[in-house]
């Protein structure tokens, strides 16, 4: 399977300015095309092919004087803004067909825009060289932390300069079925608890790193002063700054936290089953903002692509389901529960179930994995509790794991 690895790059005052010309034509070039496609499509001509804009765009634009300068960067990488452009168009008509959600139609692209990017395929011939730079042609060697190393040579590598102004040299890489761990036995469901990033079906309740939640908490203090300085100000543009940096930071921890989490599940775990939450849905609710937060989906991708490259199951389950309103033990649908009650009390068998461990194990059942429910049950009431006494308001949290 393909991967992408990242790390960050350190240019050199002028490779800085190699790379800003590299952004800047591939720019060109892409809102040139999208210029023509525009135009044909408005006067109801058919859709200019990719190569035709290729030679007319980039081949023959360089003989302008106009347009000259494109000649003083890699080729490729004007073709992969067409290719980029081609990308975007086919998001645009897929999302109309109905084939995925619907999207804007492709838009000019900017300076300002806040993150900037070339493509290098293999036929750019970059190189990383024997004093592990990355070497890329009309710019130069840079210099690059390579924070771990690369399973394969990759076959493209991306440069983007983010809002923050770092720059990363991301690789795709092509990895191999030796990489598939040993067969273990434990299956777990995991559901996205309300007041904890995750919970397992074993019983676990899993937070986000404190700190993580005190730099958001941070992060949300800036953004606000932020909005309230003048727009167009010296001063705004240094605190924009600092906030782009204050949100990289808490991306860059946030992501880290899900790249420990993740691994460990898959490496426990033969098998894992979440739910396909429909973010979208969530998102008009109050619920939005600890979901987004969260960064769920982000999470999830990670568990996918990683149960695909070492050998693990990863079984995503529809939302129709009313995991938090049946009971694990007895399959009883108790009806819906006010988001306060954190514990209630089965009707039919009497079970006293937690409501976050008890929908992971439900989770995991929908999914057909074998998990033992012991988690889910608090403890067993001798008696069913009378429908009135189902639920209380507070109950001592369980550790945390980390
Ligand atoms: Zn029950």
């Amino acid at each position: 399977m393909q991967l992408r690895y990242s790390f960050r790059l350190y240019p050199s005052a002028g490779q800085r300015i190699g790379l800003a010309r590299a952004f800047g034509c591939a720019r060109v070039v892409y809102n040139d095309a999208l210029r023509v496609r525009e135009t044909a499509r408005g006067e109801g001509l058919p859709f200019p092919k990719t190569g035709d804009l290729s030679k007319q765009l980039i081949t023959e634009a360089k003989s302008r004087p106009e347009r000259a300068w494109l000649g003083e960067v890699s080729a490729v990488v004007l073709q992969q803004s067409l290719r980029d452009l081609d990308a975007a168009y086919k998001n645009f008509f897929d999302g109309l067909k109905g084939r995925r959600p619907r999207m804007g139609a492709p838009r000019y692209k900017s300076r300002k825009d806040t993150r900037q990017a070339v493509r290098f395929t293999a036929n750019a011939r970059w190189s990383i060289t024997t004093g592990q730079k990355l070497r890329l042609p009309k710019i130069g060697d840079l210099k690059v932390k390579w924070s771990r190393s690369l399973p394969s040579t990759p076959s493209t590598v991306t440069v983007v300069k983010d809002s923050a102004g770092r720059y990363f040299a991301s690789f795709v890489v092509e990895t191999g079925p030796d990489e598939i761990w040993p067969q273990t036995t434990p299956e777990v469901g995991i559901d996205l608890g309300l007041g904890h990033f995750a919970v397992l079906s074993d019983g676990r309740k899993i937070d986000s790193p404190r700190f993580l939640r005190r730099a958001a908490k941070r992060l949300r203090k800036a953004q606000r002063a932020l909005s309230r300085k003048e727009k167009g100000s010296k001063n705004r543009d240094k605190v924009r700054i600092r906030v782009a940096r204050a949100h990289a930071r808490v991306a860059d921890a946030r992501r880290e936290f899900h790249h420990q989490l993740s691994t460990r599940l898959i490496r426990e775990n033969q098998a894992i089953a979440v739910e396909n939450l429909a973010v979208k849905g969530l998102a008009r609710t109050r619920l939005a903002k600890s979901v987004h937060d969260a960064g769920w989906s982000a999470f999830v991708t990670m568990l996918e692509y990683k149960a695909a490259r070492y050998g693990r199951t990863l079984i995503r389950i529809g939302r129709f389901e009313p995991t938090s309103q049946v009971c694990s033990q007895c399959g009883f649908k108790d009806g819906p529960k006010p988001l306060h009650v954190r514990v209630w009390t089965c009707g039919a068998c009497g079970a006293v179930l937690d409501r976050d461990i008890n929908a992971a194990v439900n989770v995991a059942k929908a999914a057909g994995l074998a998990v033992t429910a012991c988690g889910a049950q608090v403890r067993r009431a001798p008696v069913p509790a009378p429908r009135s006494e189902a639920g209380t308001h507070s109950t001592p949290q369980l550790p945390t794991a980390r």
